[in-house]
């Protein structure tokens, strides 16, 4: 038993989701070995399964090298640690048969994986060459059988792991090992489904899915600025749900992403009373904000209605435009533009930073009072845009965060104007 420890040490102690070895005791249904942790999240038991009695198919795995009759019948090296309810459920959940899912259970599959009752099978070549946890786990030698036979040569062709996560979030996870999944696909995926991928690509330490779903999160929560005013789902990835920006705050945060966190946390102030509660993810697990991030968006909301109220005024300022075609008319009719604020109040107090005010201009202004360069200075490549860039720069403060060079890109041309430039 020593030896089964310090084998599993190496790998525990560079891993921060497993980080205490609590007790080490086989199971009545002879595991192999166990490792337990004070996180349930973090519990990893790898063991030889049961002999699954719906295995019928002659490419199957093999059965158990540990029959039932071999088995021992009182659990006398039970844990002291392990509190008695937990040790009896234990002992239950590993007596139940795992059904094996529909999606991703392949027979000649050389690495099982149980989660919930649930039964995966899977190739080991792919997840070990981007897990370095499923490498170190996969590569621990393998204990003797109750007989005296080394586990590899009496058993198997195949290692099972019992895991913690949930069926859902391993389902996810496993697809992308075998070519199923959306978001390796090049289709926008389901929030569900980047989560589940950052999530237990961070736990089982498989960099490069989490860079993939982090540069997918940042086409939509950016720092460049011409792509969020030119980007209809700013904010919003086509098949995300709105609350699910609390999600990509949470991710943001566990990748350490900050430039991501601006319009995420932006995209939370947009949000109703449903900020607070969250959501609850597909395995039933809530996704809330931090109480940090929840007081940010409280701040941020107010913040925000304040920039807009000042880029109202600032766009309306009653200065003509130097090319101004008619002063006498546009001098008169720029100040009316103020006074009829009163009854569109949507375009002062609007939580969209990258709100257009062209709305209300053409709506105020419908027999054309101005002159073309006067609506052209107010339109979206004029004073909107000026006032557009001074939010822009600030969001990271707004939200309350810091962004390491923040909206710092290289110098652009000067966008084309054309005769509709308020459009
Ligand atoms: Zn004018």
């Amino acid at each position: 038993m020593l030896s089964i420890i310090q084998s599993f040490s190496p790998f525990l102690a560079k891993n921060r989701h497993f980080p205490h070895i609590l007790e080490l005791a086989p199971l009545p249904t002879a595991p192999k070995f166990a490792v337990h942790t004070e996180e349930p999240d973090a519990q990893i038991r790898a063991s030889s399964p049961p002999e699954p009695t719906q295995n019928t198919a002659a490419d199957m795995a093999p059965s158990s090298p540990f029959p039932k009759s071999s088995l021992p019948s009182s659990p006398d090296s039970r844990s002291i640690s392990l509190p008695e309810a937990a040790y009896e459920g234990a002992i239950a959940s590993s007596c139940k048969l795992p059904e094996r899912d529909k999606e991703l259970w392949y027979a000649r599959g050389d690495l099982v994986l149980i989660a919930q009752g649930v039964e995966f099978r899977v190739f080991q070549g792919p997840i070990v060459d981007q897990s370095n946890i499923f490498r170190d786990m996969i590569g621990l030698p393998q204990p003797a059988t109750p007989h005296g036979i080394p586990a590899e040569s009496a058993s198997t062709s195949y290692i099972t792991l019992h895991l913690t996560d949930s069926v859902e979030d391993l389902r996810h996870f496993l697809r992308v090992f075998v070519g199923k999944s959306v978001c390796f696909g090049g289709l926008d995926p389901t929030f569900h489904e980047i989560s589940a991928l950052v999530r237990l690509g961070d736990k089982y330490e498989c960099e490069a899915i989490i860079q993939r779903c982090v540069a997918y999160l940042k086409r939509f929560y950016h720092d460049d600025f011409d792509m969020w005013r030119d980007d209809e789902h700013v904010f919003s990835p086509p098949v995300f749900e709105n609350i699910h920006a609390i999600g990509v705050v949470n991710l943001a945060r566990l990748t350490h992403t900050d430039v991501i966190l601006p319009g995420a946390l932006m995209a939370c102030c947009l949000l109703g009373a449903e900020i607070v509660d969250g959501f609850m993810r597909e395995d039933g697990t809530p996704e809330m904000l931090s109480r940090e991030d929840l007081g940010r968006c409280f701040l941020g909301r107010a913040r925000i209605l304040e920039a807009n109220a000042k880029a109202t005024l600032g766009i309306l300022h009653q200065a003509v435009s130097p090319e101004c075609t008619r002063p006498d008319r546009c001098h008169v009719f720029l100040p009316e533009l103020l006074v009829r604020l009163e009854e569109h109040t949507d375009a002062i107090c609007n939580l969209r930073w990258d709100f257009t005010w062209t709305g209300y201009i053409d709506m105020a202004d419908r027999e054309r009072e101005l002159c073309m360069s006067c609506y052209r200075m107010l339109g979206k490549h004029g004073r909107q845009k000026e006032e557009h860039r001074k939010i822009f720069e600030k969001l990271p403060e707004m939200m309350g965060v810091k962004v390491e060079g923040w909206g710092e890109r290289p110098p652009t041309e000067p966008e084309p104007q054309t005769d509709d430039g308020a459009t």
